[in-house]
C-alpha cells in the first residue's frame, strides 16, 4: 500500500513514512493510492466478532508489510482492551431507526481516543524499529491535549510537551492533562491565549535547527493513521445493523472533518452508506459548503461545542481531492487561492455526487441545549453538546426514514458538565477511573509566551538522544 499527496507534488510513501510524516511536503494530505475493498462476504464474517478483531482486519491492508500481522493484531487488541465498554463502541437505539454509537469509552472520554490510543503504539513501534526518538510538541484548547498525552504516556521513543493557555481551559480538561504521572509527559501553561500556544508550536517547527535537533513531530488530526483507525467503527456499526444486506446513514458532529471523512473512506471500501449528515454549530462553513458548493471564511465564534469551533476543516481537502478527480496540482492551485482570498468554489463536474451523499446541518447553542433536554426527556440519556448536534441532525436531515441512521456520540457528557446541567438540570458524574480527578496531584509549569524560554525548557526536559 502506497500513499499519495492530495497536491500531487510530494513523494509517494509507505505506511511507516506516512505515519511519521503528518503533512506532505507539498502542503497536501496523504491518502491511499487506491482503496482496499471490503467484500460482502468479509463484512458478513465480521458479524458477532470482537471489535479488536474487526479492527485489525479492516486496517491490515493499510499497514501492508510495515508491521508483522501478529504484532499488529496484539497491538490492536491491547489498544481496545483499555476501553471501558466490552463492545468498545456500543450502539443504543434512541428513536424509530435512530441509533447512537458511543465513541467515548476511552481513557479521556472523547472519540479521539479510538485513533490516538492506537497511533501512540504505532509510533512507538515504528520509532523503535528505526532506532529513532521523537519529541512531540502540541497546543491544545482542551480535548486534543489529553487524548494525545494519554496516547503517548510512558512510550519509550516519545517525549511529549503540550502547551495550554493558562486559566483558559476547563478544570476537568486541565486536570486530565496535568495529573498524568509519566516521565515523558510535560505540561506547559502559557501565559497567553490558545493562538499564542499554536504560534509557538509553529515557530518551533519552522526553526529547523531546533526541530531537527529534537526530532520534532506532531500527532495532529491530519495524520492518516488517525483516519484509518476511525474507519473501523463505521464498519462495526454497519455490520451490527445488517450490512452487507442493509444500507445505513451516519450523522457526524464535525470540526476538522476527520471523523466523517473516515466514514467516507469506509464507503469507498464498499460499505453501503446512503447519506452522511455533517453536523455543525454556529461555525457553519461546512453547512454552507454542502448547500452551495462554495466556502467563504469568516471568524470563529465560541460555542457550547468547542471542539467544533473551527473555520477551515483541514481534512476536507481529502474529499476535495476526489471531487477534483484526484488531480493534485489543480487542487493545490485551488487551495492556495482559498488561503489567499478566503473563497473556494467546487468544480461543477463531480459536485452532484458529493451533494447527493453529504447533507450539512447547523444547530446553534439554544438548539443544542434543546436537543440535549429533548433526548433526556424521551430516553433518560444524558449527552454532551457535540453529540447532541449529531442526534438532532440525524433526526432532522435524514432523507429516507426506512434506512437506519447512526449518530456518532463523540464525547462523554461528564466532559461538558456545565452544558449538560444547563440543559437537563443534572450534573453528570465522571466515570470511576476519573472519580478522584479533582483531588489528584497536578504537575505543570507556567511559562511566558516567549519562544526562546519554551525551547530552552524543551531542551532541558526531554529525556535524551537526538532526533535522528
Ligand atoms: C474533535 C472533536 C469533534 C470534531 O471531530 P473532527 O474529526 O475534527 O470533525 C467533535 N466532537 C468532539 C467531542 C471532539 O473532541
Amino acid at each position: 500500500m502506497r500513499y499519495i499527496s492530495t497536491r500531487g507534488a510530494a513523494p509517494r510513501l509507505d505506511f511507516e513514512a506516512v505515519l511519521l510524516a503528518g503533512l506532505a511536503r507539498d502542503g497536501g494530505l496523504y491518502v491511499p493510492e487506491s482503496w482496499p475493498s471490503l467484500k460482502p462476504k468479509t463484512l458478513a464474517g465480521f458479524d458477532g466478532k470482537p471489535y479488536a478483531e474487526v479492527a485489525a482486519a479492516v486496517m491490515a491492508p493499510f499497514i501492508g508489510k510495515a508491521i508483522p500481522q501478529k504484532t499488529f493484531q496484539s497491538m490492536v487488541a491491547e489498544t481496545y482492551a483499555g476501553f471501558r465498554h466490552a463492545a468498545v463502541t456500543p450502539l443504543v437505539e434512541v428513536g424509530e431507526g435512530v441509533w447512537i454509537e458511543e465513541l467515548f469509552h476511552g481513557p479521556t472520554l472523547a472519540f479521539k481516543d479510538l485513533a490516538l490510543q492506537l497511533v501512540g503504539r504505532l509510533y512507538d513501534h515504528v520509532l523503535k524499529k528505526q532506532g529513532r526518538r521523537v519529541t512531540i510538541i502540541g497546543a491544545t484548547s482542551g480535548d486534543t491535549g489529553s487524548a494525545a498525552l494519554e496516547a503517548c504516556r510512558d512510550r519509550r521513543a516519545i517525549d511529549i510537551f503540550i502547551l495550554h493557555p493558562l486559566g483558559r481551559v476547563s478544570e476537568v480538561q486541565r486536570r486530565q492533562m496535568t495529573t498524568i504521572d509519566a516521565g515523558n509527559v510535560f505540561n506547559i501553561a502559557i501565559d497567553g491565549s490558545f493562538d499564542d500556544c499554536q504560534d509557538i508550536v509553529k515557530a518551533c517547527f519552522n526553526d529547523h535547527a531546533f526541530s531537527d535537533k529534537i526530532g520534532m513531530s506532531a500527532v495532529n488530526s491530519i495524520n492518516w493513521a488517525r483516519v484509518m483507525a476511525q474507519i473501523v467503527y463505521y464498519v462495526t456499526a454497519a455490520v451490527a445493523l445488517g450490512a452487507p444486506n442493509r444500507k445505513l446513514a451516519f450523522s457526524v458532529p464535525s470540526g476538522n472533518f476527520g471523523n466523517v471523512y473516515a466514514g467516507y473512506a469506509a464507503k469507498q471500501m464498499g460499505l453501503d452508506v446512503s447519506q452522511f449528515i455533517v453536523g455543525s454549530n454556529r461555525n457553519d462553513i461546512l453547512t454552507r459548503f454542502f448547500k452551495s458548493g462554495s466556502m467563504k471564511v469568516s471568524g470563529v465564534v465560541p460555542s457550547l461545542s468547542p471542539s467544533m469551533d473551527i473555520q477551515i476543516s483541514s481534512n476536507l481537502e481529502r474529499l476535495l481531492f476526489d471531487l477534483f478527480k484526484r488531480n493534485g496540482p489543480k487542487l493545490g492551485e485551488a487551495m492556495n487561492a482559498f488561503r489567499k482570498t478566503g473563497r473556494f468554489a467546487a468544480p461543477k463536474s463531480g459536485w452532484p455526487a458529493v451533494q447527493k451523499l453529504f447533507t450539512g446541518y447547523k444547530l446553534d447553542d439554544a438548539g443544542t441545549l434543546k436537543a440535549m433536554a429533548d433526548l433526556y426527556k424521551r430516553t433518560g440519556m444524558l449527552i454532551d453538546p457535540h453529540s447532541a448536534i449529531g442526534v438532532a441532525a440525524a433526526e432532522a436531515a435524514r432523507k429516507d426514514k426506512s434506512i437506519p441512521v447512526v449518530a456518532l456520540a463523540t464525547a462523554h457528557p461528564a466532559k461538558f458538565p456545565d452544558a449538560v446541567e444547563k440543559a437537563t438540570g443534572i450534573r453528570p458524574a465522571l466515570p470511576a477511573h476519573l472519580g478522584n480527578l479533582l483531588s489528584r496531584r497536578e504537575r505543570y509549569d507556567v511559562l511566558p509566551k516567549d519562544l526562546g524560554k519554551i525551547q530552552d525548557y524543551v531542551l532541558s526536559h526531554r529525556r535524551s538522544g537526538s532526533g535522528n
